[in-house]
């Protein structure tokens, strides 16, 4: 009753643990410190639903403003902390205030990656991770507006797909030689780079953006190592992200390339915590440390360190999860596939609904489903099993996955 709980970070994470602390029953103070002015929410919509315009911005809430109030969840939005004293567990907010607690979890999140070029300055360059990144895009995007993204990522995709939707000329600039290279197999990429271009976006691969130009103090135009010039009215950049664990090292609790924990959420401060995309967590069930960036390990790994902080040990290790949705393709990634794995095609890439299936020495590590939910929703579970699976039988859709 008397304890207070402070969470560091009103994103998914931060808003799913709260709402753990009160179901499992916490009676004490719990204190949500984040730097952004909107009540903790979901941010997939922001590069579809919400930047397309079918989804208002309010419906990106985790949770109403009511329920903060009848939980007697204190929310401390546009307040940054500044610092951590772990020696007498308070925090120092960026408005001057001291705030002390009795366990705290920090969740937060990542920043994006930005591209120091020249002409980076001019207006129209915009990134996105949160609303008021999307609300900003929107603003600019008008039929036949010229919108080009530099990253073929999931963000550079995404937004391709919501600004083709709405008449844009769209180009899409990617480093590499291929979309979403880090995450899909070969078969992907082209599948996604035809549905693209048939939708009007230019795609180009093997590109390194070197500057921007502009007149008027707004961008113009994008410029490519190889000396093209891209017309652009506005620029969308989604190159990666960074994650904010600066606060943490300082503090003195361990990190590495994020916030290192245990499969408890456990920092290596007794009374912290941590969850969400800042965090390098282990996951038995993959064998090895990793640190996501999605949804699913937002909220499990929240609902971890909920528990870790009332006592109650519960090991997080799922297999990961992720989805994209671009035009009328839902893809529904588990897994992490390799460069090196060996793929099997189920299904017809033509019909538009497909598995690709990714083998590690025979063990089924992975799957991307495109249209195709009930291969995903059965793969989740033949995945954690770690199953040996006759890639013939794989290959068969005359056999559903199911009774693999
Ligand atoms: P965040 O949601 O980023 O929350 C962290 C919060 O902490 C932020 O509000 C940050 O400003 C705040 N903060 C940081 N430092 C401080 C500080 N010192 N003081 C106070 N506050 C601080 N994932 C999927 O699985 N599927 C998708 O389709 C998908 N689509 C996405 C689309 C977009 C446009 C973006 C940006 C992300 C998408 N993701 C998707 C990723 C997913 O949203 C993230 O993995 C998830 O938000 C991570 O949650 P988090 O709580 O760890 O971090
Ligand atoms: P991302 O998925 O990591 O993709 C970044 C892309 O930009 C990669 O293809 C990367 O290629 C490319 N890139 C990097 N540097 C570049 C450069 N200098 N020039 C051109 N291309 C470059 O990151 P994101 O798309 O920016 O997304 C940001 C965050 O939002 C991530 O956490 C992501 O998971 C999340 N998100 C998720 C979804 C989803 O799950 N559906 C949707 C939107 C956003 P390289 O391989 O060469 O680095």
């Amino acid at each position: 009753m008397d304890q207070t709980f402070v969470i560091i970070g009103a994103g998914h994470a931060g808003g799913q643990a709260a709402a753990t602390l009160r179901t499992k029953g916490f009676e004490g103070r719990i204190v949500i410190v984040g730097d952004e002015e909107y009540l903790p929410y979901e941010r997939p919509p922001l590069s579809k639903a919400v930047l397309s315009g079918d989804l208002e911005v309010m419906r990106t809430f985790l949770k109403r403003e009511t329920w903060y109030d009848d939980k007697n969840v204190e929310l401390r939005l546009q307040t940054l902390v500044t610092k951590i004293d772990t020696a007498n567990k308070s925090l120092t907010l960026s408005d001057g205030e001291t705030l002390a607690y009795d366990k705290l979890l920090i969740a937060t999140g990542t920043r994006v990656r930005k591209l120091d070029l020249p002409g980076a300055e001019l207006d129209n360059i915009f990134y996105l991770r949160a609303i008021s990144d999307t609300l900003a895009i929107r603003e600019q995007v008008r039929d036949g507006a010229k919108m080009v993204i530099v990253g073929g990522g999931y963000i550079g995709l995404e937004v391709a797909a919501v600004g083709a939707k709405l008449g844009c000329e769209v180009t899409v600039l990617e480093g590499l030689d291929r979309v979403m290279n880090r995450v899909v197999s070969p078969e992907v990429s082209e599948f996604y780079t035809e549905e693209h271009e048939k939708a009007g976006v230019k795609i180009l691969t093997g590109v390194g953006v070197t500057d921007y130009e502009g007149a008027n103090g707004k961008v113009t135009h994008v410029v490519t190592a190889d000396g093209a010039k891209h017309e652009a009215d506005l620029v969308v950049v989604g190159v990666g992200v960074i994650p904010n664990f600066e606060l943490a090292e300082e503090a003195g609790i361990a990190c590495d390339n994020g916030i290192v924990v245990d499969e408890f959420a456990r920092t290596s401060d007794s009374d912290i915590f941590a969850a969400g995309d800042v965090t390098n967590h282990p996951n038995s069930l993959l064998d090895r440390r990793l640190r996501l960036e999605s949804v699913q390990n937002a909220v499990d790994q929240a609902k971890t360190a909920a528990n870790s902080m009332l006592g109650e040990l519960k090991e997080y290790a799922e297999i990961p999860w992720f989805w994209s949705d671009q035009y009328d393709l839902k893809m529904q990634i588990v897994g992490l596939s390799e460069p090196d794995d060996d793929v099997v095609v189920r299904g017809n890439i033509a019909d538009r609904k497909f598995s690709i299936c990714y083998l590690r020495d025979g063990v089924f590590v992975a799957l991307n489903a495109i249209n195709a939910p009930k291969d995903f929703m059965v793969a989740k579970k033949l995945v954690a099993a770690k199953k040996r699976i006759d890639p013939a039988l794989l290959a068969d859709v005359d056999t559903p996955l199911k009774e693999m």
